[in-house]
């Protein structure tokens, strides 16, 4: 045995060096990867778009899913698999805002403070919401009184949103307390929050028990983002999704499922997300300028663009899409 012990030595030995010059390979690659970015973020005086999230609102994994998507996650969980959110800076005026409450809103407030060198615990100047479904706006409960009892934290919505969030508890305790002060939105028009940075919701079909629900158009000094996380299929809008790609620089746009596949018990009709591969097969003409725009977002726990080594994802970057991922800084 001791033989055996000694003869074993200094291959186990020999192994360790090698595990250990690679890990800090790693390390160090992901760490310059990193630093780079954060240095551009920092020496910037422009507007960033951060992505915080790019989850459909139930996460991932999900409650209940005993399938290969979710089973590996529950013992391991994957830190980036965060919901929908984007996060955006200002940084000649100083002035950050969130897109979108989710429930994870702590560790995505948290990254974005990180990414932007600013103190943990600054919060944001507003926070923005789509709508009333659970991924996009629960995340105020953590501004109330067992969580941070945020000072009036300025929160953007359309008028159905604000009476739902006034009349219906918890939000409405958060309203009274003056935890979070609502502020209105009006459709199609923009809200100037700093002289280099405009937000204008837009009203778009989707499932509208509880609120209206809108999509962003984005304005930084030189460029702009559209962000549609729900909608109804294309055809369904009364705008052309082409042409609202064409007066923007990036659109993140709703890829909660990539086809018919992933919904083997639910009836489609229920669920109208334009899928991935019709969303493809719109843009098919585009020019690669018009498709270098696009950033899928919003994954349902089944979508194979969640994982980047699927043939689907390496599919949509090989059209020239992209598939957005948490801490991707573009500037506006
Ligand atoms: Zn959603
Ligand atoms: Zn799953
Ligand atoms: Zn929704």
């Amino acid at each position: 045995m001791i033989l055996i012990k000694q003869f074993l030595t200094p291959y186990i030995l020999a192994f360790a060096v090698v595990m250990l010059v690679f890990s800090c390979k790693e390390v160090k690659t992901q760490g310059v990867s990193e630093i780079a970015i954060e240095e551009s973020f920092n020496d910037s005086l422009g507007v960033q778009l951060v992505v915080l999230g790019n989850i459909q609102d139930a996460g991932s994994p999900q409650i209940g899913c005993a399938k290969d998507c979710c089973k590996n996650l529950l013992e391991n969980p994957d830190p980036i698999r965060n919901v929908v959110a984007l996060g955006l800076a200002d940084r000649k005026y100083q002035k950050t805002y969130l897109i979108e409450a989710t429930p994870d809103i702590g560790q995505q407030l948290g990254a974005f403070n990180a990414i932007a060198f600013y103190p943990p615990d600054r919060l944001p100047d507003g926070v923005f919401l789509t709508h009333a479904h659970i991924g996009h706006y629960t995340g105020l409960m953590y501004f109330g009184k067992e969580a941070l009892n945020a000072n009036r934290l300025l929160v953007y919505a359309m008028p159905k949103m604000r009476s739902f969030l006034t009349q219906n508890g918890p939000w409405g305790q958060l309203v009274l307390n003056e935890n979070i002060q609502l502020a209105d939105l009006k459709a199609d028009q923009a809200m100037e929050l700093t002289p280099a940075l405009k937000v204008t919701p837009f009203r778009v079909p989707h499932r509208d028990e509880y609120s209206e629900t809108v999509g962003y158009h984005i304005e930084g000094p030189n460029k702009k983002a559209l962000f549609i996380p729900d909608i109804d299929k294309w055809e369904r809008w009364d705008k052309s999704i082409i042409k609202a790609i064409s007066e923007v620089d990036y659109a993140f746009i709703d890829a909660t499922f990539y086809d018919g596949e992933e919904l083997d018990a639910r009836d489609i009709s229920e669920i109208p997300h334009p899928f991935v591969v019709e969303s493809m097969t719109l843009f098919d003409e585009l020019p690669t300028s018009e498709k270098d725009k696009i950033y899928f977002i919003h994954f349902n726990h089944t979508n194979p663009l969640i994982n980047t080594e699927s043939e689907q994802y390496k599919a949509v970057i090989r059209n020239g899409y992209h598939v957005a991922s948490f801490r991707q800084i573009l500037e506006l």
